[in-house]
């Protein structure tokens, strides 16, 4: 039998290297510690770069968001961190399995919701959340929808655009109409697209309706925007 041979020394960590470690936060650490002072407060880019040394502060948020924490962007340059408690982490989320991916698609139709183009038409399909993730929304077959590549893309834009707070807000209304009538009301004079309005209905086919309702109801100027592919409230200015 030949000897085994000796256990090479792993431990190279000496104490005064774990003692600068514990004395070092990261510019990441520094980045979310100040977002944690100041939550619920927007705050500019320019100054979490000051703080921390950071060159870039979005692809710094970018990671903290991956990882599960609640920041929302907003495209002025401002970022504000809307809760101490961290979520779940992007990768982590529990993923659509190929079944129900399949279910969604045939109630579809094997068309993009949102626009009605198909495979034919030579879109790409993906199963997507009608109520996204940071806004409550679940993988329950009901929150799912078919959309294709274009659409998508475009939905993640707007929804990565605007704070995930007021839209759980608006979320949180009961009936369509609320919801939609909400919508309006937080981002008014400025475009809304159509597929918004329609995720804000949670699939509801009947949103255009409710808009019309709204209108009726209550006088607002919500109008539909040049190419049609979306709509406008008209709020007056306040004097
Ligand atoms: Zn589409």
């Amino acid at each position: 039998m030949t000897p085994a041979p000796a256990a090479a020394a792993k431990n190279t960590n000496t104490a005064a290297e774990g003692e600068k470690q514990g004395k070092m936060p990261s510019r990441k650490e520094k980045t979310l510690d100040h977002l944690k002072k100041n939550l619920n407060k927007w705050i500019h880019n320019q100054e979490l770069r000051d703080l921390s040394g950071l060159n870039d502060v979005p692809r710094t948020v970018r990671l903290l968001r991956q990882e599960g924490w609640k920041i929302d962007v907003r495209g002025d340059g401002y970022v504000m961190l809307t809760s101490l408690a961290k979520g779940v982490a992007r990768g982590k989320r529990k993923a659509i399995n190929e079944k129900v991916r399949y279910q969604v698609f045939s109630r579809d139709a094997f068309r993009c919701r949102a626009c009605g183009r198909s495979a034919k038409d030579g879109v790409k399909l993906n199963v997507d959340h009608a109520t996204p993730v940071d806004w409550g929304g679940t993988n329950d077959i009901s929150n799912l929808i078919t959309l294709c590549d274009e659409c998508n893309r475009g939905k993640k834009a707007w929804v990565n655009s605007v704070p995930s707070q007021s839209m759980q807000q608006i979320m949180n209304n009961q009936t369509v109409e609320k919801r939609i009538e909400a919508l309006f009301d937080e981002f008014p004079n400025q475009d809304i697209p159509s597929l918004m309005i329609q995720l804000v209905s949670k699939g509801s086919l009947d949103w255009q309706r409710a808009l019309r309702r709204i209108r009726q109801r209550t006088g607002k100027k919500i109008l539909p925007i040049q190419d049609r592919t979306g709509y406008h409230y008209i709020k007056e200015q306040q004097v």
